[in-house]
């Protein structure tokens, strides 16, 4: 993003307000949505209404800049002109068809997606939840066809997660996400992030796969190291299991490569994505090995709306914008400026635990309040959020200008020196 910052703590000009909404205030929008929705997200605050670049724009008409990018799905910043006229684009052309016919859009992000990677195949839905159940599936029937009907159970890891989906949450590491939605599905074993041993010592007979985040993004931004995801494949490469990495929050560029797996070395055998995937549309994929995507056949798997003509279109020109812009390799320098920034900044508060950063993937964990931290940095002008507890998380977009990176670290240093843990003071 090019152009000089607005100081979203004294901005004076308001985003206009959609003209085609109710005019309400953000208290407005949550009495409105208290009436009518499931209470599952709990009460929010504010209510987004229009966005462009790093700035987002409430209903009361309040600027911020958005360092979260709607959990890593806005990653060239809000309305990118690129992906904003195609959508106008395709929209005006053709929306929606079903799988029942070729998608050309869909067969273009394919083979974009095909030809930078390491994968041969691939399968859309329109979701990261759907991304990982195409996996699940493809894993057990590729074990059923090739080493027998037993050996369904996939290893998966504490702190993971990896959906809301009934087989999604079950291998999902966090026991906060299951609760109550007991039975749980058959076959998921879970063992320590990192832990290669703890890996090893749990396949046995009826083990088909490992499933792994390169990085744990819900569990707090811990990234895998590069012996653990080697160890992994080379255990799978022992005993026949297939290799599962869940990049759906740490791939697209998040962490200075364009698929994770790059950043590491480590090829998987079957990969998932989400989140940008579709340029801020709905939009999931599951990619793999020739090998491995046989085990599908015709009415073996599928999905109405997945790589929707709108949806792809709008995916190919993000991931386009992606390859052709470098925006990977410049995200990683981004986030080592940030980096570098934050700590002048901030590297005498006693209430920071670690900080941890891969790309412009960033969490820094506070032994305490990060959550008064969170609504400090809303109320000067910075959307994040918190993960995991105590970790602060920063997803910005990957196009972020160093002058927003300079005003995001300033408005968060003084929101974390403003909170210090109580032990500390
Ligand atoms: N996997 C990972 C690593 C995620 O971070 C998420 C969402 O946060 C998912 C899967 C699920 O994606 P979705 O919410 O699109 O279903």
């Amino acid at each position: 993003m090019s152009g000089k910052e607005t100081d979203v703590r004294t901005a004076t000009v308001v985003g206009a307000y959609p003209p085609w909404l109710p005019k309400l205030d953000n208290d407005g929008w949550a009495l409105r949505s208290e009436s009518c929705q499931t209470p599952n997200y709990g009460v929010r605050r504010v209510a987004l209404v229009r966005g462009e670049g790093t700035r987002v724009w409430d209903a009361d008409g309040k600027e911020y800049l958005d360092f979260l990018a709607g959990i890593s799905v806005n990653n060239l910043g809000h309305c990118h002109p690129r992906i904003t006229e195609v959508i106008r684009r395709q929209a005006s052309a053709l929306v929606h068809c079903t799988n029942l016919y070729t998608i050309p859009m869909q067969i273009e992000l394919g083979r974009l997606l095909l030809d930078h990677g390491f994968a041969d195949r691939v399968f859309f839905g329109n979701s990261g939840a759907e991304a990982n159940e195409a996996a699940i599936k493809i894993a057990r029937r590729w074990n059923r066809e090739n080493r027998g009907p037993d050996r369904h159970e996939i290893i998966c890891f504490e702190g993971s997660f990896h959906g809301r989906t009934m087989a999604t949450l079950t291998a999902t590491g966090q026991p906060k996400v299951k609760t109550n939605f007991e039975p749980l599905l058959e076959g998921f074993v879970h063992v320590p992030y990192n832990d290669l041993e703890a890996a090893r010592a749990s396949v046995g007979e009826r083990t088909g796969a490992i499933l792994v985040e390169p990085v744990l993004g819900e569990g707090g931004v811990r990234p895998a190291t590069r012996e653990f995801l080697a160890g992994l494949r080379e255990l799978c490469d022992e005993r026949d299991l297939l290799l599962i990495f869940d990049e759906i929050q740490c791939g697209l560029g998040r962490i200075g490569h364009l698929f994770a797996y790059q950043h590491y070395g480590v090829e998987p055998d079957i990969m998932t994505l989400g989140k940008s995937l579709g340029g801020g549309l709905p939009m999931g994929a599951m990619l793999c090995r020739e090998r491995v995507a046989m085990a599908f056949s015709p009415g073996s798997h599928g999905s109405t709306m997945g790589g929707n003509p709108l949806a792809s279109a709008a995916g190919h020109a993000y991931v386009s914008e992606l390859i052709q812009g470098n925006w990977p390799a410049r995200a990683r320098e981004t986030g080592e400026y940030l980096v570098a920034r934050f700590k002048e900044a901030v590297g005498t508060s006693a209430n920071i635990k670690e900080i941890r950063c891969v790309g412009l993937m960033i969490g820094i964990e506070l032994y305490a309040r990060a959550p008064e931290v969170l609504v400090a940095c809303e109320e000067a002008g910075l959307l994040i959020n918190v993960t995991d507890g105590q970790t602060l998380r920063l997803l910005p977009p990957l196009n972020v200008s160093r002058e927003g990176v300079d005003l995001a670290v300033q408005i968060l240093g003084e929101a974390i020196h403003a909170h210090p843990a109580e032990e500390a003071t």
